[in-house]
């Protein structure tokens, strides 16, 4: 094989369409439209093949990107399909949402230091995931099952991830799902737009064919406890993916006024509840046409293009630091800066401005500067006196990070760190013999790769521990059922406030 070098692969990326800024901040169809096969293609051609290649390690489920790319330049697709999905169960996933700029593709050779853009290494998964959808591929896997049964909490990648490793060493996997589908953050978080529903339905199919049971409406801890999932369900080990949901408020005055709700309750309303498609659905919800959302990370973003598609006149981010600072994927604020969104940096709410019937009329900001760096390396904004002014605003959203959910903190003894968050080993092995978590509850907010990631490491501690217990676990098959109704409550319903009440 010719050795290319820098000089003799094409220079530019190749062409990938997106909707233009005017037409998709009033639709919700997908913004970016993915390659085509000539345009992959083109692009594949851009990889040197490195003999040592470093967006191995730069991926956290360390994908094989030359290995695929390679079979992609043969045009054996479904090959490099295969090849692909050794590492990961949500190709069309990851390469749609994964913050590739700071994992594979931020240490690519073709990226480093020579001026070009590096090789587009979630546009060729993202294609690849995209053509075994609309092809039906599914991948042969080989199970010899065992007598063991195992179950996850939570839906979310890292549960999908940890279930998959399971299921295909034999295990008999069952996923609990709180809300009445599955996905996590994927399917009630990330919206449409950048990750249509259905393309997260296919993925999840995979998982199924693997045999996987999804028990959806079911929430732990309320429904029965960790323990009596080990001790009178007869399960063998138990994995903890509930991400961690709980959003954080400010405490500042008029937070209880209506108008006033979290990110991740305008998106679960959104996608799950469909207010995007109010008569149709009865669930509208009644933003208004002035919407001020307070933080600048990815979950903000979503809430302001979202709300711009449920026809908000004025969307207006407020953050208290610069734009340098703001922690969104640079891609997510071009795209929001392009369909509209109005930025207020530097900028802090010290109230919520209510009318005489307890509804958002504004918001009352204060103006920031940067001072010294704090412990994060940040420079600490601090307001500037007397700078007070306020906006027009009929909803305020909170997008200004989360914490757990501390449900099986209350009904279980697993021990918890002093921030809530489940507290593990380096094998992701919690303070209960058999039960294992990864993902958001134990990292906090990160990224679904590193989800997935962790799901995967703690299927391979539970692989482990069960060999350790192989001759004295008793395999129950049947264990009297628990209905996935609480005294006929809608159980994601009642999750959900729950959540809000928190
Ligand atoms: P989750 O995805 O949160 O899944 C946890 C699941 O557990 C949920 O379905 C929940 O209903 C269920 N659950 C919780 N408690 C219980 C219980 N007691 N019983 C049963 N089920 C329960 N990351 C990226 O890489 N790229 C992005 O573009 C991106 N965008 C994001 C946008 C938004 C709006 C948000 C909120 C996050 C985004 N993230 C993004 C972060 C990423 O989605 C998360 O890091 C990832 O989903 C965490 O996965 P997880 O499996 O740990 O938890
Ligand atoms: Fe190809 Fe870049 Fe990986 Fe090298 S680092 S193998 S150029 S994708």
């Amino acid at each position: 094989m010719v050795r290319k070098t820098i000089r003799s692969i094409p220079q530019e990326r190749a062409f990938m369409p997106v909707q233009e800024p005017e037409e998709r901040a009033r639709n919700f169809d997908e913004v970016a439209l993915g390659f085509d096969l000539e345009n992959a293609m083109l692009e594949c051609e851009r990889c040197l093949m490195c003999p040592q290649p470093a967006c191995i390690e730069g991926c956290p489920v360390n994908i094989d990107v030359p290995g695929f790319i390679a079979k992609m330049l043969d045009k054996d697709y479904r090959g490099a399909y295969d090849h692909l999905t050794n590492s990961t169960l949500l190709p069309a996933v990851c390469g749609r949402v994964c913050p590739q700029e700071d994992q594979c593709e931020g240490v690519c050779a073709v990226g480093s230091g020579t001026g070009l853009e590096p090789v587009a290494i979630g546009r060729l998964e993202r294609f690849l995931g995209d053509m075994a959808i609309r092809e039906g591929w599914t991948k042969e896997t080989h199970i010899e099952p065992n007598r063991f049964r195992v179950a996850i909490v939570g839906s979310g990648p890292a549960g999908m991830a940890c279930a998959a490793d399971l299921a295909k060493a034999g295990c008999k996997v069952t996923i609990y799902e709180a809300f009445h589908v599955p996905g996590g953050v994927l399917r009630y978080g990330i919206p449409e737009f950048r990750l249509p529903n259905d393309v997260v339905d296919a993925e999840i199919s995979n998982l199924k064919a693997l045999g996987v049971d999804i028990q959806c409406n079911t929430l732990v801890g309320r429904l029965f406890t960790i323990e009596q999932m080990l001790d009178e369900m007869g399960y063998d080990a138990v994995f903890l993916g509930v991400g961690a949901g709980t959003p954080h408020f400010m405490d500042i005055p008029g937070e209880n006024l209506n108008g006033v709700l979290s990110a991740n309750e305008l998106l679960t309303r959104c996608n799950l509840m469909h207010a995007d498609n109010f008569p149709n659905f009865d669930t509208p919800l009644g933003l208004g046409k002035r919407i001020a959302v307070i933080g600048s990370g990815n979950t903000a973003m979503d809430a302001m293009r979202v709300s711009l598609r449920l026809g908000a006149e004025e969307v207006n981010c407020i953050y208290r630091r610069s734009e340098v600072e703001c922690p969104a994927r640079k891609e997510e604020l071009h795209h929001a800066q392009e369909e509209g969104i109005n930025f207020h940096w530097l900028t802090n709410p010290v109230e919520i401005l209510g009318d005489e019937k307890s509804n958002v009329r504004g918001i009352r900001c204060i103006r920031m500067e940067l001072g010294e760096a704090d412990s994060s390396g940040r420079r600490r904004p601090q307001p500037i006196e007397g700078s007070e002014f306020d906006f027009e605003a009929d909803t305020v959203v909170y997008a200004i990070g989360t914490s757990p959910n501390p449900i099986l903190g209350q009904t279980s003894s697993i021990g918890l760190n002093k921030w809530g968050y489940i507290d593990t080993n380096e094998n992701l092995a919690t303070s209960l013999a058999g039960v294992y978590a990864g993902g958001d509850i134990v990292t906090g907010a990160a990224t679904v790769i590193k989800a997935m990631g962790a799901g995967r490491k703690a299927a391979d501690s539970i692989r482990k521990y069960l060999g350790i217990r192989d001759s004295d676990v008793v395999y129950e098959p049947e264990k009297p059922g628990f209905e996935n109704s609480l005294f006929g409550i809608d159980l994601a319903e009642h999750c959900f406030t729950r959540i809000r009440q928190i």
